[in-house]
């Protein structure tokens, strides 16, 4: 029997904190897939989300069953390298929450590993299943200038990395995917405000291609935001997740007259469930064999730039207070 004929898919969902309650709870409504059992080295936090989800609980890595072919790891970021090394160890394919890692050393190790155990691995950057994002991207042609928002207010749970690793990952791995050119050159600032890692952080890139992306990113504001708008020579694309809504203004110039206007579209946002896309869109891959749309490269790609944003900050920083 192949892998696309095979009737159930069985899962563990190691993590079952803010979000890793999302993934186990949507891990259970897939079609075909058995969530054997979720993980959570908190005892009463694995208890608590395996009765409201009916599900088994277990509290170490070490006793998820055999059976299990696949897991979603959603615990902090500073133990997704050892975790993983694990899983893929016993064989099983992996989906891993953004950032992939803390260093480039140990994701090397992670792709290295999957690659030799011939494993899927799969790193959690979900926006780049939202549909107005595909839509975007189908409509792109080398975009000019590219501007992110992404404000959130202050957490206590994130401690393990600043707001560069924690959320303008997800920009950067965007910006990187819909540029589709290396990066050439970046300048980057940062503030510490409430924890010893930048809390605010600008980044400015420059890809090979020309276009130029500001990415902004801050995890102490009073108010969320999170927009994105595309420039390109015929065209402006302004994406706002928080208001729901997107507006395209396009530079359409008559054929017979050769007068240029500018036409406005503006559409909502369509409801949609990134997390379900990116789970089927893994459970997929475990059946199919095929390449997940994010994979361990990807990963790897927005963390080595995420950390080279991270230490222009520190080495700024350190001029500037000089
Ligand atoms: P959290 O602290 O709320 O939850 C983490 C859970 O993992 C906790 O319940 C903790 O007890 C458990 N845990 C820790 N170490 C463990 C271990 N060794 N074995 C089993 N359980 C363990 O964290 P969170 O906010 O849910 O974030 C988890 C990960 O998800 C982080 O890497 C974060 O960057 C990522 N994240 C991604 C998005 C996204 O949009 N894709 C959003 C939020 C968080």
């Amino acid at each position: 029997m192949n892998n696309e004929q095979k009737p159930v898919v069985k899962t563990a969902v190691i993590g079952v904190g803010h979000l890793g309650q999302h993934h186990a709870r949507i891990m259970a409504s897939i079609k075909d897939v058995e969530v054997v059992c979720i993980v959570d080295e908190d005892k009463a936090r694995a208890d608590e989300i395996a009765e409201k989800n009916k599900l088994k609980a277990v509290y170490t890595i070490d006793d998820i069953p055999e059976e299990v072919e696949a897991v979603s790891i959603v615990t902090p970021t500073s133990s997704h390298h050892a975790i993983t090394l694990k899983m893929l160890e016993s064989g099983r394919d992996v989906l891993v929450e953004k950032p992939i890692c803390l260093t480039v050393e140990q994701a090397e190790q992670m792709v290295n590993l999957a690659d030799a155990t011939d494993r899927i691995l799969q790193v959690g950057h979900i926006e780049r299943f939202n549909p107005a994002i595909i839509s975007i991207k189908e409509q792109l042609d080398r975009p000019l200038f590219i501007e992110s928002h992404r404000l959130s207010s202050p957490t206590p749970r994130v401690k393990d990395v600043g707001v560069v690793l924690d959320l303008m990952i997800h920009d950067i791995d965007l910006v990187c995917s819909l540029v589709g050119s290396p990066v050439e050159k970046m300048e980057a600032i940062g503030v510490n405000v409430l924890t010893d890692r930048e809390d605010i952080a600008n980044a400015r890139l420059t890809f090979e291609s020309g276009c130029i992306a500001n990415l902004t990113a801050s995890r102490v504001s009073q108010e969320g935001m999170r927009k994105i708008r595309l420039f390109q020579k015929d065209a402006y694309f302004s994406l706002n997740f928080m208001e729901r809504n997107t507006q395209v203004f396009r530079k359409i110039t008559d054929s017979e007259s050769g007068k240029t206007s500018i036409v406005h579209e503006e559409a909502p946002l369509l409801e949609h469930d990134a997390l379900g896309m990116e789970l089927s869109s893994f459970i997929h891959c475990v059946r199919s064999r095929k390449k997940p749309i994010v994979g361990g490269e990807e990963g790897l790609l927005a963390l080595q730039l995420a950390l080279d944003i991270t230490d222009y900050i520190q080495q700024h920083l350190s001029r500037m207070s000089l």
